[in-house]
């Protein structure tokens, strides 16, 4: 499978990477690919610069945003949630047109310092904005309730937990959640939230991850939500 996975940050670059491995053909996404491959500092996280990234992936091709999509049978938004559509815009709708939109990104508020809001949040959210801004592509939310890490390793959380698919269109659903199990998640784990409304309550769950890392002092952790296959 072709995929565009749009954003350089340590979440395109771990899924980049986790699809490279298993054997997937894959071009990585950035505004600007000069601009991309000249940084020579780490970024805000501490995260090594891109170049250095690519170097030791030179299996993934960094290409615009643009250019990437229109590689991709599937695409996924691992973009600055701010400026996701923004982003997609640049990708452009007819590069997304009928494909799996996977949407991984968090439309997390750092403007007025931390902790971060959200915006949308509450009556809508980045998933559904990003369902209207291109209503052709089968968007899919999932992953954006944990760290990169465990997106791609959930075995690094040693009890079971949970990842979380919302969206439109039950066959992206079902192709991504092929995607998940790939990557190791027991088809059980997966839950079904809905349609791409559900994604408002997935990425609701951000303030208290973002809680929990402080108070636990660490990202090796995930939801789970018990009693989900008993239906008592
Ligand atoms: P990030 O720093 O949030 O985003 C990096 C990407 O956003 C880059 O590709 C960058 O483009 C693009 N970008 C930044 N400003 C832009 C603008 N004005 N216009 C267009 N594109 C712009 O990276 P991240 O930490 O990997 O997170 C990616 C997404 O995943 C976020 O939405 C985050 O909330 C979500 N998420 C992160 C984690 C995690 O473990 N970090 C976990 C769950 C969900 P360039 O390539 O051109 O610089």
């Amino acid at each position: 499978m072709r995929y565009a996975v749009l954003g350089t940050g340590i979440v395109g670059r771990t899924i980049s990477a986790k699809l490279a491995s298993l054997g997937h053909e894959v071009v990585i996404g950035t505004r600007d690919v000069d601009a991309t491959l000249a940084r020579t500092e780490p970024d805000a996280m501490g995260n090594p610069p891109f170049a250095q990234w690519e170097s030791a992936h030179p299996e993934v091709r960094l290409e615009t945003f643009a250019d990437a999509a229109a590689f991709g049978e599937r695409v996924a938004n691992t973009t600055s949630g701010m400026v996701s559509v923004k982003a997609l815009e640049a990708a452009g709708a007819q590069n997304l047109d009928g494909k799996v939109l996977i949407d991984i990104a968090n439309p997390l508020d750092f403007s007025a310092g931390m902790p971060p809001s959200l915006d949308p949040v509450n009556t809508d959210s980045l998933g559904e904005r990003i369902q209207r801004s291109f209503p052709r592509a089968r968007v899919v939310k999932t992953l954006n309730t944990m760290n990169s890490q465990i997106m791609v390793d959930p075995s690094r959380v040693a009890d079971e937990h949970t990842v979380f698919v919302s969206g439109d269109d039950a066959d992206a659903k079902s192709a991504v959640t092929d995607m998940l199990v790939s990557f190791g998640w027991p088809e059980a784990s997966v839950i079904d939230l809905g349609d791409i409304t559900t994604a408002r309550g997935a990425e609701m769950l951000l303030p208290i991850w973002l809680r929990l890392w402080g108070a636990l002092g660490h990202t090796d952790f995930n939801f789970h939500i018990a009693g989900a296959r008993s239906g008592a």
